[in-house]
Parts: C-alpha cells; structure tokens; sequence
C-alpha cells in the first residue's frame, strides 16, 4: 500500500488574525478507502497526519453487514489506534430520502462499532451526499457536531448541526477562507474523501498545501469538535472539558537570549502524571496537539537545559519559547 507523501507545493499561508496564536484549521475525512498502487488509503493518509501530530476525524460508515460488521469494526480500529488522542471516529450515516428507522438503526450499529473501539460513544456526524445536511423530520440522537457542505457563511449564522467546510477549488480561495474565518474568530474545516488526494488533483494541492502550513508552523490543526466547542462557545461545558481526550495546542519555540535568533534545541515534553511524553530533536520551533493538562517541557542545546512548566487547555494554545543563554 502507498504511504502518504507531500506533494511539492508552492504557496505559503501569510495570514494571523490573533498573532500569535496560529489561524486554525481542522482536518476530517469522510468514509475509510481502500488505496491502490498510486493512491494511498485513508488509513495511509490518517498515518500520515497522526504521525505529524495532527488531529482528524474520520468518518466511519457501515458497509459490510456480513457477519456483524466485523469488517467496518477492523478498519474503526486500525485507524483509531493510529494515535487514540488525535484520531476521532464520527458517524457517517445513510444519504437522503431514508427513514429515521433506517437513519436510527444505522445510527446505533455505527455508535456500537465506535463505543466499542473508542469507549465513548460518538458526538459527531457527516452527512451523506452531494446536498448533504440536515433532513427534515430526521433527527439523530446524541450527536452534537454534523459536518455538512456548504462554504457560505456570515458571523453568527453558524449551525452545529450543519457545520462548514473549506472551498477546496483552490489554494488562494482556500487561504481567502481560513483567513476570513479566523478574522471571525472561528475556525475552517477542511473536508476530503482520501480517494480525491491523488497525485496532480485540486484536492491534493490544497490538502498538502496546508499540511505543509501546519507542519512549518503557519497554521495550526485542532480536532473538529474541539475546534466547533470553540466556534460555538462551548469550550467551557464542563463534560466537554473533563473527557480524557481532549487535547490542545503547543507550540514551543527557542531564540537565542542575546539577539533573539533562532537556536536549534532538543525539546521535551512530560505530562506531569507521567501519562504523556513528547519530543523533537534538532529543530527551532515545533508544534504539538497534546492531551489537556499540566506539562514540564524543556529545551537543551549543549550543556544548556531550560525547563518550563505550563498547563494546557483545549480552549486556547500555548505558544512558550525558551531564551536560551548560549
Ligand atoms: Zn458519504
């Protein structure tokens, strides 16, 4: 199977609505695919983004009825155990024109595959079909966050059951959307099935293009439903804020004491219970989505240690950057 590469790409992202703090920027793909010699699966590109540090939602759909699922359940769990705190499963229900007998036993199969590999039942959704959103007289018990198509949007019009994607027609339309979204204090979701990233494709060009953005530290990536508790002012629900999961965002930076120049240093990353460890060698500034909570971090170049001790939250990101007395 074809593991996920960048693509070369040209263009960078130049925008900060709230510098410096990074413009966010979510990353869900609807549907698992198989990949073939030229194109990667969704679990290669979901390896690709979880190995980068980058959160995504992928969601899952029932296709194989044939012996409880069993199939549906395998791919559910390969993916989430790719990285269980950057990966989250949605539920990807039936297209329009079913019943909500039909739409709420589909509902329950997928929520009991999910329950099962996550132990957590699902909050979000992903509508089905090229007019996908809300259906009238369909409702979907539980479910807190549906993503659906539409690029549109004025401030205050925003609905969690029928939230935006990012119009994937090009890079500068997108950077125009992430930039705008963001003056507006929210973030942008971008939405792809991984069968669209093949080599040469419009989809491909923005997708990478912004990976390359989040990885050289121009963006930053949240977790859909963390990133809609935001757009949506529920950052500070308290069943939100306690689930184990919930992860936020650092970015750790180290400039030289004198001069301010950037240093290239080996960071350090431990959650403080011991439950969490992160690191990068050799770089001057790294982005990382971590679990909430309370971190020692430190920087070394020689002999030099500097250490910090910071609390994460979902609700805003950190960016600390060690003086280092070289
Ligand atoms: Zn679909």
């Amino acid at each position: 199977m074809a593991a996920y590469q960048l693509s070369s790409v040209q263009k960078t992202y130049k925008f900060s609505a709230n510098p410096p703090v990074l413009d966010k920027i979510v990353f869900t793909i609807d549907h698992i695919h198989a990949g073939d010699h030229h194109l990667s699966s969704t679990y290669e590109v979901v390896k690709f983004l979880t190995d980068h540090g980058i959160p995504v939602t992928v969601f899952i759909q029932c296709t194989n009825p044939s012996n409880d699922y069993e199939f549906d359940r395998d791919n559910a769990r390969l993916i989430y155990s790719l990285a269980p705190h950057l990966v989250t499963l949605g539920v990807h229900p039936l297209p329009k024109g079913h019943s909500q007998a039909q739409q709420r036993d589909a509902l329950n199969i997928i929520s009991r595959i999910i329950q099962d590999v996550t132990r957590r039942r699902p909050e979000t959704l992903s509508y089905h079909g090229r007019s996908a959103g809300p259906m009238p007289g369909i409702s979907f018990p539980g479910i807190k966050f549906a993503r659906g198509v539409h690029h549109a949007w004025a401030t205050n019009t925003d609905n969690p059951l029928d939230t935006l994607v990012m119009p994937l027609v090009s890079v500068s339309r997108a950077y125009t959307y992430v930039h705008e979204r963001n003056n507006a204090g929210l973030s942008a979701t971008l939405f792809v099935h991984s069968k669209e990233l093949r080599h040469g494709s419009r989809q491909r060009r923005v997708f990478d293009t912004l990976l390359r953005d989040i990885m050289q530290g121009r963006l930053q990536a949240l977790a859909y439903q963390q990133a809609m508790q935001q757009d949506f002012h529920r950052g500070s629900v308290p069943t939100i804020t306690t689930q184990p999961t919930a992860t936020g965002v650092m970015r750790l930076s180290a400039l030289t004491k004198q001069g301010q120049r950037p240093v290239p240093v080996n960071l350090s990353i431990k959650q403080r219970d011991g439950s969490y460890t992160a690191s990068a060698s050799n770089t001057t500034s790294r982005q990382f989505s971590l679990p909430v909570g309370k971190y020692r971090v430190s920087a070394k170049t020689g002999r030099i240690t500097e250490t910090k001790d910071l609390t994460l939250t979902a609700t805003q990101g950190i960016h600390h950057i060690f003086l280092m007395p070289v």
